[in-house]
């Protein structure tokens, strides 16, 4: 075996993720942030966990019969944010977004707290006017400000509101929030509460509309989702996730984030191992569509 068969540069990607930046199509980067968490911190170690678990995943996907392998796909790393300098670590994650836009690739970011997720949808807006968001969540994330403050992962959505005005933002398995942000909603957003089942007459209406899809992974039930910051009983299963992904391969998704894994609260692995499913299966989804 000759030197440079032997010696190869020790960096671990997501699995299937081991193209070069150039041929690529779709390029993941992880964006540990969680300053803004509101109660049990740790979404930081979600990119580098999901990096790990990926390896035990298979890259063929028996729910949409296509496999990773069969596209180019970037592993860019995390980004080295600041943690605590909100402002800033979101800056570096919209350029970081908007370089990879702008190459013509489709961003697919994994956090992080939610509110990283403001970042790239308003990257992805400046591109795409039209934009329609698909946010997925427990959470209604609609307070026009937290402790008074104005970016956080409880406001999020209000945020990407104030990008895209009214009835661009669908909100699925929402089951927490003000009944204020449930107000607002009725006025400014279509959301459904504790299920996804509009999806499916949705995606016949979207056709070729640009879409963004923010995935806050506590939609699923604490029962298979144990591994976040804010639990809310009464989510969506597996299985209605797996139905969700198959109506997104229907779309033009432009732009896509799965966000809120705090590995270390759940030590069994499995919440880590769910994210990294919706991650593979949110990806192939994307390159199908
Ligand atoms: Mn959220
Ligand atoms: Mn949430």
């Amino acid at each position: 075996m000759s030197k440079s068969k032997m010696f190869k540069q020790n960096v671990m990607t997501y699995m299937g993720f081991e193209s070069d930046f150039e041929s690529s199509e779709a390029v993941v980067f992880g964006a540990p942030f969680d300053g803004t968490t509101s109660f049990r911190p740790g979404t930081r170690f979600g990119p580098a966990a999901m990096r790990q678990e990926f390896e035990g995943l298979e890259t063929y996907s028996p729910y949409l019969d296509m496999d990773l392998e069969e596209f180019s796909l970037f592993d860019a790393g995390d980004l080295d944010l600041p943690f605590g300098a909100k402002m800033k670590s979101l800056d570096m994650i919209y350029d970081q977004t908007k370089a990879i836009l702008s190459a013509g690739k489709v961003p697919i970011m994994v956090g992080g707290e939610h509110l990283v997720s403001y970042a790239p949808i308003k990257a992805t807006h400046e591109k795409y006017d039209d934009l329609v968001v698909l946010h997925f969540d427990a959470h209604a994330d609609l307070r026009s400000d937290y402790m008074e403050e104005a970016y956080s992962h409880a406001t999020v959505m209000r945020r990407v509101w104030d990008l895209v005005g009214d009835h661009r933002i669908y909100q699925f398995g929402i089951r927490s929030g003000l009944r204020d942000e449930f107000a607002f909603a009725n006025k400014h957003t279509i959301l459904e509460k504790f299920s996804a089942d509009t999806l499916e007459d949705l995606v016949k209406t979207l056709a070729k509309t640009p879409v963004y899809v923010t995935i806050d992974l506590d939609v699923l039930d604490p029962s298979i989702f144990p591994g976040t910051g804010t639990p809310e009983p009464g989510g969506l299963s597996f299985k209605d996730m797996m139905k969700v992904v198959d109506l997104l391969s229907h779309l033009n998704i432009v732009g896509a984030d799965v966000v809120e894994l705090a590995p270390h609260y759940d030590n069994s692995g499995a919440s880590t191992a769910a994210a990294c499913k919706v991650l593979r299966e949110l990806t192939l989804a994307i390159l199908k569509g």
